[in-house]
């Protein structure tokens, strides 16, 4: 990855030819991509035939790893022959659409009243903001469009999504956020909590400091609320105990929708088929995608309660239309795989081996705490975190000028693991199908990537 590319080479080739998402341009021209070439498993390869563990399921998604049942390929094949392209506008609809709405409303974790397919997260979130303003406008309460989501939320990168995403790089230069869309504290004990503050009682000022944004905003203002059960990309955050719990009595107080985006947490990832029931979370709106398909088509869907589609249904009846769709949202072929994906799941009960499995990934990960660059390590089910830290008693981080998470990224890929550091967290989201022996060779390797990287420090 960091040797100077051939000039025909796939490597040299890219340079040329891609920007690339999530990456430092100028970085990219000197050192080149990690040409990426074939997976099995748990495992993917590069070009030159070196095998790495991928810790993140690519970027959470594919719960099912890196090539395809054969049963997966045969349906999108079979699928394309039959029909390869159709799409719900205009009161058309195709049987993989109709079948997988039936799936989703079947499993979800609250009762959810119908299935807005999209093909991305982001989009799925966007959807879920035009909605809610349609929906205000609907019930006559223009004024009520101010959405909270929180610091390091991650919701996506449209321009309205990249809003609520609460991380600085998705907004500056950018001109976000947009406005109208405001932040609440992030639930994070470990950086966010005073003194001897209890979980607890920093749960309760995470509720308070909600109450007083929205106070201060005026309650007539705010439509809705935005949470991960679980932080994500915003550095793999796990909420204290109650912390949800007064959350939504906040919102309950103030007439808020709240949507949760299991775009992550969906499909087994933190112990339980749903991130909501792991958290007793009971949204209005459920945002999915990634292992909806195991990440193999783009699919997304947005879910939503009987109270709000009635409001929707009867505003756009009124209109005359709902004036809103994506060309490839719902697409036949990511239906009919993401359906196939979920009867993979079933059939293999694949949440309970991720519920079986995930406590010796905490355990592991824990293991890891003692180490002198290790300041805290956080997770739940399949999904971990270990926040390097400059300094353990005061919980300092690194200067990013000091480049530790990219030393940290070099380290895991000599030693064959690929994941991401998040700013000072290294983010562990495993494919599903992980088994307990290759969790155990991952977290040695994070071990030794961890012990090169403090020698590289020192
Ligand atoms: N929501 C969450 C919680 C995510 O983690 C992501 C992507 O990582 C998104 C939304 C955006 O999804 P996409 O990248 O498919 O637009």
């Amino acid at each position: 990855m960091t040797q100077v590319p051939r000039p025909n080479s796939a490597a040299a080739r890219d340079v040329r030819s891609q920007l690339h998402p999530y990456t430092n341009p100028v970085l990219h021209e000197q050192s080149g991509p990690m040409v990426v070439t074939r997976g099995d498993g748990v495992w993917v390869e590069d070009e030159r035939g070196d095998r790495y563990i991928e810790g993140l399921a690519g970027l959470w998604c594919t719960a099912l790893g890196f090539s395809a049942e054969e049963r997966l390929a045969r349906v999108a094949y079979e699928q394309m022959r039959r029909l390869s392209f159709y799409h719900p506008f205009g009161h058309k609809a195709h049987v993989p659409g109709i079948d997988l709405a039936e799936a989703l409303l079947a499993m979800a974790p609250v009762p959810m009243s119908k299935v807005f397919f999209c093909n991305s997260g982001s989009e799925a979130n966007d959807t879920a903001i035009k909605f809610i303003r349609f929906y205000n406008n609907a019930l006559g309460r223009p004024e009520k469009k101010k959405i909270i989501s929180r610091l390091k939320a991650y919701h996506g990168v449209t321009v309205a999504s990249a809003s609520l995403t609460g991380l600085p790089n998705n907004h500056r230069d950018f001109d976000l956020p947009l406005a109208g869309i405001l932040h609440t504290t992030c639930p994070h004990h470990y950086h966010g909590a005073a003194e001897g503050e209890s979980p607890d009682a920093f749960a309760s000022r995470c509720a308070e400091e909600l109450e007083a944004l929205i106070q201060a905003e005026g309650p007539d203002t705010i439509a809705a609320f935005f949470a991960e059960p679980v932080m994500g990309a915003g550095g793999v955050i796990v909420p204290p105990p109650t912390y949800f719990e007064k959350i939504q009595a906040v919102l309950k107080r103030h007439d808020i929708l709240f949507v949760a985006d299991e775009v992550i947490c969906g499909f087994g990832r933190t112990g339980n088929p749903w991130g909501c029931q792991t958290f007793d979370l009971k949204p209005d709106m459920i945002a999915c995608a990634k292992q909806l398909s195991s990440g193999y088509l783009p699919l997304a869907a947005l879910m939503m309660t009987e109270s709000v589609y009635e409001v929707i249904r009867d505003n756009a009846g009124r209109i005359g239309i709902l004036g809103h769709g994506y060309t490839y949202g719902g697409h036949p072929v990511a239906c009919a795989v993401a359906l196939e994906t979920l009867a993979i799941y079933r059939e293999r009960d694949l949440f309970g081996h991720a519920a079986a499995v995930g406590p010796r990934l905490q355990a592991r990960l824990r293991d890891l705490a003692d180490h002198p660059l290790v300041g805290e390590v956080r997770g739940v089910g399949l999904i971990g975190g270990v926040e390097l830290s400059r300094d353990k008693a005061s919980r300092q981080p690194f200067d990013p000028a000091q480049g530790v998470g990219a030393a940290m990224t070099r380290h895991l890929h000599a030693h064959g693991v690929i994941t991401r550091v998040i700013g000072d967290t290294v983010a562990f989201s495993p494919p599903l199908i992980i088994t307990e022996e290759e969790i155990d060779t991952m977290v040695d390797r994070v071990a030794r990537a961890l012990d090169d990287t403090l020698a590289w420090c020192r």
